[in-house]
């Protein structure tokens, strides 16, 4: 397999016997997934090294369905990123234009997929990790509700927003890497009972009230990406679906608050990363601990992650716990009210995925806000907990283009359904 996108960081391959509804299928697995007897490292360098014992219970579940595991693909490092250009092994490239960046943070997982390289692939999403790459690729990437899919195995950056999800080129192959995945599992305490039936997948919109926050067309959004999406929705209604206008007034608060929260989880749970046992450089013993410590996650880390540790650790300090986190966490449950109350008023809602096209590797990297405002459109499904696909729905300069669905709390069903109505109206 020659892999021009950078897309992997170890092509060693697992094989199963099992005759599942995935035998024989080669299944790329992002590196922040644990993988019994391959090297998992979420592209950091600290990292470099570690090998699992113990397989995350999505990756047990794939090989129980019978699939290859083809390899671990490239990320920022940890998922902190939008455009993979944060790895610690070099970017992984957009396969549709090679000068620009696959998106992030599974930017691994969307270009072997988009590539060519497998017919699909794990990814996690924090903020968009799934959606905006699938979106900057042309692909199909859902985000699971919070607790529908485990989180075994997974290594954490911010727990109380991620959750693993399939990467795909159509709807019907993402729904059936879906379905193996999700489902209870002991081992993850948010995790709850309700498993996909891939059975329930048909082309399902007529009679659907499509709910179209006003803020997901608003400023910072691209006017080409805007037009290519309304034209999308315009399409589903064409196939018998409703529209109507709904607000998310919290919107604006949504950036800040997932911010705040996500850097506080990052800087507690990276902690415990001191280059003792794995990564590419060894404390030295002849210095004071915390010096030996200090040198050492210095060099393992990358300069985006340990920004975020330390403004993690900065938020939670004695005198700023209340002024930033406490807040931040407030703000969190207004935006969930906002999306609960829309969609009691529609069936799902839609948009764009990501604000603008694929951008040119290295334009994003300069200000850290500026790649923080790519997250926008992505950040409030994980900040209340809802399922929300991406799908390619046309191009823009050139570009793919993503349609965001987001349902309600654990109804992938009608999302899913929804976009198949759509892909199929298009072929
Ligand atoms: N870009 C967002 C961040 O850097 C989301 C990343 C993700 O979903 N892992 O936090």
């Amino acid at each position: 397999m020659e892999d021009k996108f950078n897309a992997f960081l170890s092509t060693k391959e697992i094989h199963s016997d099992k005759q599942g509804i995935l035998a024989g299928v080669r299944v790329a697995v992002k590196d922040n997934i644990s993988t019994k007897d391959i090297e998992t490292t979420c592209a950091s360098k600290i990292l470099k090294g570690y090998i699992p014992p113990y397989d995350a219970t999505a990756v047990a579940r794939l090989k129980e369905a019978g699939a290859t595991i083809a390899g671990k693909t490239n990320m920022d490092e940890f998922g902190m990123g939008s455009t993979t250009e944060n790895s610690a092994f070099g970017p992984a490239l957009n396969p549709r234009d090679i000068t620009r960046a696959a998106g992030g943070s599974s930017g691994g997982s969307a270009a072997a997929v988009a590539g060519g390289l497998v017919p699909m692939a794990l990814g996690s999403d924090t903020g968009g990790s799934i959606r905006c790459p699938a979106s900057w690729c042309g692909i199909v990437g859902l985000k699971p509700s919070y607790g529908r899919v485990s989180r075994f195995g997974l290594i954490a950056y911010a727990n109380s927003f991620e959750q693993i999800g399939p990467l795909a080129t159509n709807v019907t192959d993402c729904a059936k890497l879906f379905s193996v995945i999700a489902g209870h599992d002991e081992r993850d305490s948010p995790s709850v009972n309700k498993p996909y039936n891939f059975e329930s997948l048909k082309a399902d919109i007529k009679g659907k009230v499509i709910g179209i926050p006003k803020e997901y067309f608003g400023e910072g959004v691209d006017a080409e990406v805007a037009a290519v999406v309304r034209k999308a929705i315009a399409k589903l209604e064409e196939l018998g679906a409703t529209t109507k206008e709904v607000s998310i007034p919290s919107m604006k608060y949504a950036l800040a608050s997932y911010y705040v929260t996500c850097t506080c989880e990052a800087s507690s749970n990276l902690d415990r990363f001191d280059g003792v046992r794995y990564g590419e450089i060894a404390p030295e013993m002849n210095m004071p601990w915390h010096d030996a410590y200090t040198k050492v996650r210095t060099a393992g880390f990358g300069e985006e992650v340990r920004r975020r540790i330390l403004l993690g650790t900065f938020a939670l300090s004695a005198g700023y716990y209340g002024k930033y986190y406490v807040k931040a966490r407030y703000a969190r449950q207004v935006i969930a009210k906002d999306f609960e109350a829309a969609l009691k008023e529609c069936d799902f809602l839609a948009g764009p995925t990501m604000p603008n096209v694929a951008p040119k590797l290295g334009e994003l990297t300069k200000n850290p806000l500026e790649m923080y405002q790519a997250d926008i459109l992505t950040v409030p499904a994980n900040i209340a907990g809802i399922p929300a696909i991406s799908i390619p729905c046309g191009t823009a300069h050139g570009m793919p283009v993503g349609l965001q669905l987001m349902g309600r709390k654990y109804d992938e069903e009608t999302i899913l359904n929804a976009a198949l109505a759509y892909e199929e109206a298009q072929a």
